[in-house]
């Protein structure tokens, strides 16, 4: 499937709609969720276009991952959790529950998230 370039993180790597940035390299742009599930909710997307985990692993050169990686840990740091603690989650495709098709990284913390449920 084509990547969908009106979807939302891909107007906000273009500067078309705002974001509460968190971070930002070549590699990765962090910002705070909208909807933030805990006190600490921040998404991490890679500055290329990729739709999935998957698509992200199977397109995106050596580079781009691990400064993708990279850039998940400075922004855990700066988000003040590396210390206590955080949950990642990747949702991927629609069993995953993906809905913003631009692969992204959920960091989720600020205190104790809970056991997984599903
Ligand atoms: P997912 O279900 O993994 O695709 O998660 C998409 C996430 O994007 C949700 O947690 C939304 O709250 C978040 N989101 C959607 N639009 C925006 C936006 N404009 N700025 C920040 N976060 C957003």
């Amino acid at each position: 499937m084509a990547y969908d370039t009106d979807n939302v993180f891909a107007k906000i790597l273009r500067g078309e709609i705002p974001s509460a940035k968190v971070y930002e390299d070549d590699f990765a742009l962090a910002f705070n969720d909208i909807g933030a599930a805990r006190p600490v909710h921040v998404l991490v997307i890679p500055k290329g276009a990729y739709e999935t985990q998957s698509d992200f692993i199977a397109n995106g050169s050596d580079a781009e991952v691990l400064g993708f990686w990279r850039a998940v840990s400075v922004a855990a740091d700066l988000a003040g959790v590396t210390d206590g603690g955080y949950r990642l989650i990747v949702n991927t495709g629609e069993d995953g529950g993906q809905e913003v098709p631009h692969f992204h990284v959920h960091i989720l913390g600020g205190g104790p998230v809970g056991r997984m449920v599903s």
